[in-house]
């Protein structure tokens, strides 16, 4: 078991350690019997450090991050970041939508943190490995305290999400925008109702989400939307795309960025078995896809690229904000060490 770099407290300190996952180690173990978590197991810990730094910086477009939760009940098949609880010797598969790791201190972590001589003030990044507007936000709030001790001092921050909590935030994030720079992005890769329903099972509709870059644009913060993951071919006809950004750009979107799907080992094994139940007939096309690796052929990305931007152009969408596009990164980031906090960007 790899908490040691989670928690605070020696093992056997007050806790209450689950043997059978965590071995001796910190964690207290909740679940809750209501609809929303009934099958859900929260492990809390109280984590020492919550600005991650990520590894290898010189290759990610920022350098430091704060994940208040790892697993993610939004639970879409192809979420990469399902191998990272794999280092917790967690399940990637079911275990990473219905095992939460919550850092329930993380607000006074940071703000000791943001307070410290030593730290300079550089940009932090949210939402970049597990969604903070999970489900489980809704009862630990921690979001809250996130941002206020973002705002306190200033520190310029930005948040990748596919949650609707988000806007219980707003009143917060108008603040944080009057003091520093808030990059907000959400992610929304397709309108297809019924490729949600089974590849995202977990999200808010995708309308839910144009409905927060709306509202995030009514009150003065631009949101980008990050069209992620076009899903070869489940959502990536023209008319889909076409669909899509005609969408977002009525939603009032500052940008939008496309993003092809990409398969990591954690999520490939994951997307494969849910092809083959979902769409057989498509399981041999994806391999011939995906037979390089992770990624779809570059004549295949640049393809989808070119078809949104010009779409966008056409419904009068922006280009890419900074803001946003350092949410965005297509490189293969360095390989994490085991206990090293997870900084891959999701496709959310
Ligand atoms: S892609 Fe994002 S929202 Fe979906 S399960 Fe992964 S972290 Fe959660």
């Amino acid at each position: 078991m790899r908490w040691d770099n989670l928690t605070d407290e020696p093992a056997g300190h007050g806790r209450v350690p689950d043997a059978a996952l965590f071995g001796a180690d910190a964690v207290t173990t909740r679940t809750f019997d209501t609809p929303e978590f009934r099958g859900t197991t929260f492990h809390e810990v109280r984590a020492r450090s919550v600005l991650n730094r990520v590894p290898g910086a010189s290759r990610m477009p920022f350098e430091w991050t704060v994940n208040p939760y790892r697993g993610c009940s939004h639970a879409c098949v192809y979420c990469f970041a399902r191998k990272t609880h794999g280092y917790l010797d967690l399940d990637t598969g079911i275990g990473f939508d219905t095992q939460i790791v919550v850092k329930v201190n993380a607000p006074e972590v940071l703000r000791r943190q943001l307070g410290s001589g030593r730290w300079r003030g550089d940009h932090v990044a949210m939402g970049t490995n597990v969604d903070c507007y999970q489900r489980a936000e809704g009862r630990y709030r921690l979001m809250p305290g996130i941002i206020s001790a973002l705002t306190e001092h200033a520190n310029p921050f930005s948040i990748l999400t596919k949650g609707t909590l988000i806007l219980r935030d707003l009143g917060l994030l108008v603040r944080a925008a009057e003091v520093t720079d808030v990059g907000i992005s959400v992610s929304v890769g397709f309108l297809d109702t019924g490729l949600w329903r089974t590849v995202e099972p977990g999200t808010p509709a995708p309308e839910r989400r144009l409905d927060v870059v709306r509202a995030l644009g009514e009150h003065g913060i631009g949101c980008g939307v990050l069209m992620a993951p076009v899903i070869p071919f489940l959502g990536d006809r023209p008319e889909q795309l076409r669909a899509t950004v005609e969408a977002v750009a009525a939603a009032g979107a500052a940008s939008v960025t496309p993003l092809v799907l990409h398969l990591r080992p954690g999520a490939r094994e994951w997307f494969m078995a849910w092809l083959a139940e979902h769409h057989p007939d498509l399981v041999r096309r994806y391999e011939r896809m995906y037979a390089g690796g992770s990624y779809a052929p570059t004549w295949y990305q640049r393809r989808i690229t070119r078809q949104v931007h010009e779409l966008a152009r056409e419904y009068g969408i922006g280009p890419t904000r900074a803001g946003a596009a350092r949410l965005v990164r297509t490189a293969q980031p360095a390989p994490l060490p085991e206990t090293a906090e997870p900084t891959q960007l999701t496709l959310m």
